[in-house]
């Protein structure tokens, strides 16, 4: 092994390599990453093979795409952001608002890249735990509020455990968090919502001043290979972002392919619709089979399974279901092909039946 002689930042060093889901065995499903199931529509290979040579540098500004967005927004085109994904518009929006001293608020558990992009930024992660339903505890996170804070995260639908925050439950929360302190919505699941009673940032361009709300072609669009996520926000926020940003990392591929999947949203979103449908059939029958889990709003359901979360893993993965296990607090299940529900409730019902009585994953009867 080579001597660690290179001074490196320490809290770098500590940090955990990102996990990600594991590569799955050639008859396992992939249920790990929440990744969309359905091929890429033709219309968008044949933008992808048509866009210019890759000998050119891509469009800086995706003026064509910030347009597009912009309208369905009803905001300025200078009022929206691309970025490669949209966990690289997270990390530009911190690393403008937080640094060293600084406090990053999130709800926890949450997004699994939170906690690492404000180590990187060089900022102090604040977590607040769920409510005991799983749900983002508003209160506590305003609590947590104090004059170091800088940005809030707020994750609705909230990956992993699929709850949501209500339009009545936000409007409060930025009533009472104060003008100088960044909220990010990130709202990566929101095309999965089917309750109308749920926030969505559509709703609240020009709202505050100290809102940005981020969303991804990566899921509902199924763009997650060709890196493309935007936000919606004050101008003077997005440039600040802009700013610490690597230039030209959104490929030109990625943008053509976003247009193109705004051509066909209706196709798309018939697709996601089908998830929606898969997704509440699966839980309906998680509930029959004495689970006590949230309600799930993603495309993907969140099982509690605590101290027994590695052993329930085993059993998935067993089965020919690839899961993401988070440390000893439960595991989440994408919603991917039709064909892998089968299986994923036969693995859930040999997992509930190993639980121990009271366990907070089961039903109370
Ligand atoms: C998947 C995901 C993202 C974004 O992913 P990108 O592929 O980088 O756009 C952002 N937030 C949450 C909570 C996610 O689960």
């Amino acid at each position: 092994m080579t001597p660690a002689v290179v001074r490196l930042r320490p809290e770098i060093v500590a940090m955990a390599a990102y996990a990600q889901g594991k590569p799955a065995d050639a008859d396992a499903f992939k249920l790990s990453s929440n990744e969309n199931p359905f091929d890429p529509i033709p219309e968008v290979v044949a933008a992808i093979a048509a866009s210019s040579g890759v000998n050119r540098y891509p469009d800086a500004a995706g003026t064509e795409l910030r347009a597009r967005l912009a309208v369905q927004f009803g905001v300025r085109t200078e009022e929206v952001h691309l970025g490669a994904g949209s966990v690289s518009i997270l990390a530009q929006l911190i690393s403008a608002a937080a640094g060293a001293g600084d406090e990053v608020v999130y709800p926890w558990r949450s997004f699994e890249a939170y906690p690492g992009l404000v180590a990187v930024a060089g900022a102090t992660g604040v977590p607040v735990p769920n409510t005991a339903d799983h749900r983002h505890d508003l209160p506590a996170m305003l609590a947590a509020i104090t004059d170091r804070t800088r940005v809030v995260m707020v994750c609705s639908p909230n990956n992993p455990t699929g709850a949501v925050v209500t339009d009545a439950e936000f409007a409060d929360f930025m009533a009472v968090v104060p003008a100088h302190v960044l909220v990010v919505l990130d709202e990566a699941y929101v095309e999965f919502v089917t309750d109308d009673s749920v926030v969505n940032g559509r709703t609240l361009s020009g709202r505050y001043s100290n809102l940005v709300v981020t969303r991804t072609f990566s899921k509902a669009y199924g763009l997650a290979g060709l890196r493309i996520g935007y936000a919606v926000g004050p101008e003077y926020i997005l440039d600040a972002a802009r700013t610490t940003s690597i230039p030209l990392s959104v490929t030109e591929a990625a943008q053509r392919a976003a247009l193109v999947s705004l051509d066909h949203e209706e196709t798309l979103l018939e697709r996601v619709h089908r998830l929606a449908v898969l997704r509440d059939e699966v839980w309906s029958a998680l509930l029959d089979q004495g689970w006590r889990v949230p309600r799930p709003h993603g495309n993907f359901v969140w099982l509690p399974t605590g101290e027994h979360t590695a052993a329930a893993a085993q059993v998935f993965s067993a089965a020919g279901i690839v899961v993401r296990a988070l440390g000893s607090d439960g595991i989440r299940v994408s919603i991917g092909e039709a064909q892998s529900v089968d299986k994923l409730l036969l693995a859930a019902a040999e997992v509930v039946g190993t639980l121990p009585m009271r366990h907070p994953a089961l039903a109370l009867d």
